[in-house]
């Protein structure tokens, strides 16, 4: 990798901005799950073990209205880490101006910042005033549309940048790209240095043979994906709701199954130029409505008049599975069916399971909802590795460069 990491760059007495990923569910003003919290710990506990002054910063949720500016106040993240941390951590109460310098001024090394969530600057603006259209609706967006200034004025805070949001990568952001690109000295951190290498051996460089499985609920979102990869891998496995609009290209009958009509032509393209690498479901199952309903199995692609395609069938099962044994590289994303039903987890779990055998190869699964899926159903521990940025992943299979982590210095 030619981007500079964590151990290329000396931190020791030096201010440190760190661009975390702590955006975490939160119900009541609590932190409902630290997982991302945790995640963040082996790259500050490296800052603070090599005596830098660590500033914290991060998005959290979507600050649209007034209203999120409660909902979405990075205090409560502060407490949690200072537990994780076992050490104090300083919550600054805003984002830019006089308390923040201050606080940073007065750092010593092994101190740690934590400031106020960056996407309040999408609803206050460089006079610390509220920025609001008629509806009420954020217009200052300074930390989403990557105001010059706003990168400019965080960086001056610091001595080196170090990004290690991954959640965040396939967006220019203030708090990223505008950073990156003001300050003298920028590397990764130990998380997004992880996922860059690990999609990068998995995308760019696969033994093969290569495998991917794509499914999920629709062909527009994953156009880029198959389009990238079918360059990349020796099949294509799909499955999924998106699995319907390529049975449709095909005039297979497909009932009340998920369709986007619009892009029949593209499926079609795609089943032309795959060479025969596209491999679709053979059966599936099928229920009258959208619902977590017993499953009736089909013995073929077509769907019932009346009913809708929820997942893949056993017989699709058994063709994927033969199709994956063998494999030395396998990229996944898309669930195989409706896997939040019971009833229709059955072919992700299954997809699961098969990648799960495949003890000699590199495993790599990219996505929010497949990631969700096979952690879900107990898989955590089984793929060589879980991607945790769903967009950012997403365009990474799309051969799309991050900005967040274009920006950030080569070595
Ligand atoms: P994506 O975010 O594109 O990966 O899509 C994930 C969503 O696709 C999940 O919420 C699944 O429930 C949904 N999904 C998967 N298969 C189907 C299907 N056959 N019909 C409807 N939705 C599906």
């Amino acid at each position: 990798m030619n981007k500079k990491e964590l151990k290329d760059v000396k931190v020791n007495g030096k201010k440190v901005l760190v661009r975390v990923d702590f955006n975490v569910p939160m119900k009541d003003g609590q932190v409902t799950n630290d997982n991302r919290i945790t995640a963040a710990i082996p790259t500050i506990k490296y800052l603070l073990d090599h005596q830098a002054k660590v500033i914290l910063f991060s998005h959290l949720g979507k600050v649209k209205t007034v209203d999120d500016l409660k909902k979405c106040d990075m205090a409560p993240v502060a407490k949690v880490l200072e537990q994780k941390l076992g050490q104090p951590v300083k919550f600054v109460n805003s984002f830019e101006g006089k308390e923040l310098e201050d606080a940073i001024n007065q750092m010593h090394e092994q101190d740690v910042i934590l400031f106020q969530n960056t996407r309040f600057a999408d609803i206050i603006d460089g006079n610390g005033q509220i920025s609001v259209d008629n509806n009420g609706a954020a217009t200052a967006k300074r930390e989403s549309k990557n105001n010059p200034t706003l990168g400019k004025y965080w960086a001056s805070l610091g001595d080196i940048f170090v990004n290690d949001a991954f959640g965040t990568a396939h967006r220019a952001h203030a708090s990223n790209v505008g950073i990156a690109s003001n300050i003298s000295e920028s590397c990764l951190g130990f998380l997004v240095e992880k996922e860059v290498k690990m999609l990068s051996q998995g995308v760019d460089h696969p033994v093969k043979p290569f495998v991917a499985i794509i499914g999920g609920a629709k062909v527009s979102d994953k156009i880029g994906v198959i389009e990238h990869l079918l360059t990349k891998v020796d099949k294509i496995l799909i499955g999924g709701g998106m699995a319907y609009t390529f049975f449709a290209a095909q005039g297979y009958k497909i009932g009340n199954s998920l369709l986007e009509a619009d892009k029949i032509d593209i499926a079609k393209e795609f089943l032309a130029k795959a060479n025969g690498k596209i491999i679709l479901p053979v059966d599936g199952l099928e229920a009258p409505e959208f619902a977590d309903v017993p499953a009736k199995v089909t013995d073929s692609p077509e769907i019932d008049d009346g009913y809708m395609g929820l997942d893949i069938g056993p017989q699709t099962i058994d063709l994927f599975e033969k199709e994956l044994f063998g494999a030395k590289t396998v990229a996944w994303n898309g669930p195989m069916g409706v896997f939040e039903f019971r009833n229709y987890s059955v072919g992700t779990k299954a997809i699961c399971a098969a990648i799960a055998k495949l003890t000699d190869a590199f495993t790599l699964i990219g996505g929010g909802d497949s990631a969700a899926a096979a952690i879900q159903l107990g898989y955590q521990d089984k793929f060589t590795h879980i991607s945790t940025g769903g967009g950012a992943s997403l365009e990474y299979l799309e051969g799309k460069t991050l900005p967040g982590i274009e920006a950030v210095q080569n070595k």
